[in-house]
């Protein structure tokens, strides 16, 4: 039973009324399975069938650092930083995250931090923007939600978030919003150093062409399905550990892939903390970042999590 705690905690309200919960049988938590596991795989199976001729060492390592660049600029970044604001940083630091954040072509940062405070503002109830839970516990209405939280949400016309709202405190602050409105040039500079990277390196235009394929379009695809996996399987599947109001889950192996993003029932318990993965073996390397920056004294006022506040929330393991 891959969601036996939902019976205790508050579902989302747009399901229907009266709407039973419904375990899934086997057959079911297999499909599931296999609908996250072979796309999945599919990619993976790509790197080695095209190694050598198509993929090499350059564009693998091109790939991962633009992977690591842009992927901690939206979990330190972004979700750390600026939507939450598990720390203080100065203003070439904010702007040099935002960029960075921005070439995950994720979206303007002011309209992504918007939107994610409403999602734990309304976490799995009704004015969540990308809750699983949407369509009801069957499994069909979960298999739909799933789609939805993942990706559709993202589709759906009526999914606007007021940025004055949400996110007033960036619209008033005068570099951010310039830097946001200028989107499509981060997008750009993203989508061209790695084939400039590879090109040079390579002096080669096959060189360039390959660190394109890999580094700017496999790069962003493989973050975008990192991160959104956060809002739909990390909603979904995994351990809940944690006391919360809502349907987030600790989701192991997505740890290393989403920067330490996926230890997110403890994230929604204690969403300003600047640590997300508390556990003993849970890796979290955008605290290992935010550390670091801390140690140069390049940001402050750090809000790790304290051990008491950490055990108060714990439940146990299910
Ligand atoms: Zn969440
Ligand atoms: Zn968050």
């Amino acid at each position: 039973m891959i969601y036996a705690a939902a019976g205790s905690r508050a579902y989302y309200q747009g399901a229907p009324e009266g709407a039973e919960l419904q375990l899934k049988g086997i057959g079911e938590q297999v499909a599931l399975g296999l609908f996250i596991a072979v796309p999945l795989a599919a990619v993976a199976a790509a790197v080695p069938l095209a190694w050598g001729w198509g993929l090499s060492g350059r564009d693998a390592l091109i790939a991962i650092s633009m992977y690591l660049i842009t992927g901690h600029g939206i979990t330190v970044g972004f979700h750390r930083h600026f939507a939450h604001r598990a720390f203080t940083a100065p203003r070439w630091l904010r702007a040099t995250l935002a960029v960075c954040g921005m070439m995950a072509v994720q979206g303007p940062v002011i309209d992504w931090v918007a939107a994610h405070r409403r999602h734990h503002r309304f976490s799995d109830r009704t004015g969540d923007p990308h809750s699983p839970w949407r369509y009801g516990h069957s499994f069909k209405g979960l298999a739909k939600g799933f789609g939805y939280a993942h990706l559709g949400w993202l589709f759906d016309r009526r999914q606007v978030t007021s940025a004055e709202k949400f996110a007033p405190d960036l619209c008033r602050d005068r570099s951010i919003r310039r830097l946001s409105r200028a989107f499509p040039v981060w997008v750009a500079l993203s989508m061209l150093l790695p084939p400039l990277a590879g090109g040079l390196w390579s002096w080669s235009w096959r060189g360039a062409v390959t660190a394109f394929f890999w580094g700017s379009l496999v790069r962003v695809a493989a973050l975008h399905h990192v991160t959104f996996a956060i809002n739909s399987v990390c909603h979904l599947v995994g351990r809940t550990p944690f006391r919360s109001k809502d349907q987030s889950r600790n989701v192991w192996w997505l740890a290393l892939p989403s920067m330490g993003e996926s230890w997110h029932n403890f994230h929604h318990c204690e969403p300003t903390s600047a640590r997300h993965g508390v556990g003993r073996f849970e890796i979290d390397t955008s605290a290992g970042v935010i550390s670091v920056l801390e140690r140069l004294h390049c940001i402050s006022d750090v809000r790790w999590p304290d051990r008491a506040a950490v055990a108060r929330r714990f439940v146990a393991a299910s």
